[in-house]
């Protein structure tokens, strides 16, 4: 809680500041009271069984299945999202499957899948639902996928990276003009989300960047990174 009243959200570098009733940047956000709620608990925007090749992880469990699933909203507000439609819906009807835990755990099983992967838009922003996902999954024996722009703060970092077996990190670009300009985020906590995945975790992960001709794609920018 901050001096003014307001209460500060530590899940990402936005630190939004809130009021009562107020929702974050990502939308689905919210405090209430003296705490901060997860308005999409328990809803998906909906799910596909997908190759794994498909998040794209290309070196975990080839050629098996995944299943993918995600919810609305987003802590990036990137320009050339592919999203946009769940990234930034404000239409939580969008939201129309119920989807518990131990139902999504259930359902990979059924369908053959060897994983689940929280993706469409970022886990991040519904970090605790995705974690008890996560549990219930690893009960069932089944491996989770965050697929993420890896924008979040440190300690949340350590207990959502404690509940996955492998990531896909969208390294948008390399320099941060790109990322204030075009993503409305920074490069840094990108960064050390990477390090932190290298040198302080068993998760496998794999970095995608989408390339965007005149913005992203310099030789010494790709070089760099
Ligand atoms: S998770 Fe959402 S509410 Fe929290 S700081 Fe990030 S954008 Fe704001």
């Amino acid at each position: 809680m901050l001096d003014d009243g307001r209460m500060q959200c530590d899940l990402c570098p936005r630190d939004c500041r809130l009021h009562d009733g107020q929702r974050g940047l990502c939308f689905v956000r919210m405090r209430r009271g003296g705490r901060m709620l997860l308005t999409t608990y328990g809803r998906s925007s909906g799910f596909c069984v997908d190759p794994i090749e498909k998040k794209p992880l290309n070196q975990f469990y080839p050629g098996s299945s995944v299943l993918s699933f995600g919810t609305a909203g987003c802590n990036l507000a990137c320009k050339f999202c592919q999203n946009w439609d769940i990234s930034k819906s404000r239409d939580m009807d969008s939201l129309a499957d119920s989807a518990g835990p131990e139902e999504i755990a259930g359902a990979a099983l059924r369908m053959g899948c060897k994983s689940v992967a929280f993706t469409y838009n970022d886990p991040v922003i519904f970090a605790e639902y995705a974690m008890d996902v996560a549990d219930a999954c690893h009960a069932a024996g089944v491996q989770t996928v965050a697929v993420t722009a890896g924008y979040m703060h440190d300690a949340p970092r350590r207990e959502f990276y404690a509940t996955m077996d492998a990531a896909n990190v969208d390294l948008k670009a390399f320099t941060d003009e790109f990322y204030v300009k075009l993503t409305g985020a920074r490069l840094a906590p990108v960064l050390e989300t990477l390090k932190y995945l290298k040198h302080e975790t068993d998760v496998w992960f794999e970095i995608t960047t989408l390339l965007i001709p005149g913005r992203n794609d310099g030789d010494a920018e790709l070089e760099a990174m």
